[in-house]
């Protein structure tokens, strides 16, 4: 089993040094090989996704990312941001399907800012389309600045497209992953305004008839954003766009207690996938050693359920995870009176010992 390994700038080196020392306990045949990604790659090799990365994440079962970007790029043209290279990955290797559990530990529920009544349980998923929409369209407006900037602009436009089969290839996803759940999801757009998601909601409907054990329900993504806060355990599976599920899973994560515990899994058509924590490369925390790996090691969790077959393996890393929380060790963003604060290292070595 090959593993591209790419941790990227800011907190990516650290975090995933950690997700690396977990995977090395378990004893796997596995084969593990790295390459530089975003800003650190852009810095050695003059591209944010050079020609081997891709060349090796290409040629693995699956991709172990960190994250990318730093403000100090902010100024360069924007092909050569360190962002294009989640961007570039995503689309070369027809990463669609992103999943984004957010499941509150019961340990965790004091750091959420919501209620804990509101919290506790919750588990939910939030299945987000990753190749189409406003992401990918046509942008205009500010190429004419070489910096990337365009102070004179007096008009900029991106377009948001979807087309039929890329709808129903998400809506197969959603409806299968409901399937192995409660049979309940909820399709989440902007049809009162937008003709993308008239289209997004029709066909949900459509491929909705050939899965007649799933409940499927609609809701404006302005709701959305407010019933996530309101009553988040009314969801089970979420289901919908680019920019909306971007948008989302980052609120959703917040009900958890912080981004620091989020993983996520992108897959393709073929079970490749790209495996990394929801949140960025936070350059206000990077180098002091205290960011939390959990997001990062709970992505390797499901790298080993979704590609590369190890469910036993999966378990015992989100067991293992359960059990460091349990030991009241924590990483300063799900830090709370009565517990032990940690650093990322100690957190990684306490998950390989636990396992
Ligand atoms: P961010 O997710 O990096 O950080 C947001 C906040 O959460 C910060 O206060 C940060 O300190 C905190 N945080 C994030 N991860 C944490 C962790 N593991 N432990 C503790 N605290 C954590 O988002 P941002 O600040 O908006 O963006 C920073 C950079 O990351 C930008 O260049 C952005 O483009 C990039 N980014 C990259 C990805 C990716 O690589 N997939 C995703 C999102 C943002």
């Amino acid at each position: 089993m090959k593993i591209a390994v790419l941790p990227g700038d800011g907190i990516g080196t650290e975090i995933v040094a950690e997700a690396v020392k977990v995977l090395k306990v378990l004893d796997l045949p596995l084969e593990m090989e790295t390459a530089l990604v975003g800003g650190a790659a852009y810095e050695a090799h003059g591209h944010p996704l050079p020609e081997s990365t891709l060349k090796l994440a290409m040629a693995s079962d699956a991709v172990l990312f960190g994250a990318v970007g730093d403000w100090k790029y902010d100024k360069l043209d924007r092909p050569l941001r360190p962002e294009q290279a989640i961007l570039g990955l995503r689309k070369n290797m027809g990463l669609f399907a992103n999943f984004r559990p957010a499941i509150c530990y019961e340990q965790l529920v004091g750091a959420s800012s919501l209620k804990p009544e509101l919290i506790s349980g919750l588990d939910i998923l939030i299945i987000r389309e990753l190749t189409g929409d406003i992401y990918f369209g046509q942008p205009r407006g500010r190429r004419i600045a070489t910096d990337g900037h365009f102070p004179g602009a007096e008009e900029a436009f991106d377009t948001m497209r979807y087309s039929r089969p890329e709808i129903e290839r998400i809506a197969h996803v959603a409806f299968q992953a409901a399937q192995k759940r409660s049979k309940r999801v909820t399709s989440v757009d902007k049809n009162n305004v937008l003709e993308t998601s008239q289209l997004w909601k029709d066909v949900m409907i459509e491929v909705a008839q050939q899965y007649p054990d799933v409940a499927l329900d609609h809701m404006l993504v302005d709701n959305a954003a407010m019933q996530l806060v309101k009553a988040p355990k009314a969801f089970d599976v979420l289901v919908t766009g680019n920019m909306f599920g971007d948008i989302l899973s980052d609120e959703a994560s917040m009900l958890t207690g912080s981004i620091g515990m989020l993983p996520s899994a992108s897959l393709n058509a073929q079970g490749q996938g790209l495996y990394e924590p929801s949140h960025g490369s936070a350059p206000d925390i990077a180098g002091k050693g205290i960011a939390n790996p959990l997001a990062t090691i709970l992505s390797v969790a499901m790298m080993l359920r979704f590609s590369l077959n190890q469910e036993a393996a999966a378990l015992r890393i989100e067991a293992a995870v359960q059990k460091v929380l349990q030991q009241g060790l924590r990483t300063g963003d799900i830090y709370s009176e009565g517990t032990t604060r940690v650093s990322t290292v100690q957190m990684g070595d306490a998950v390989a010992r636990a396992l």
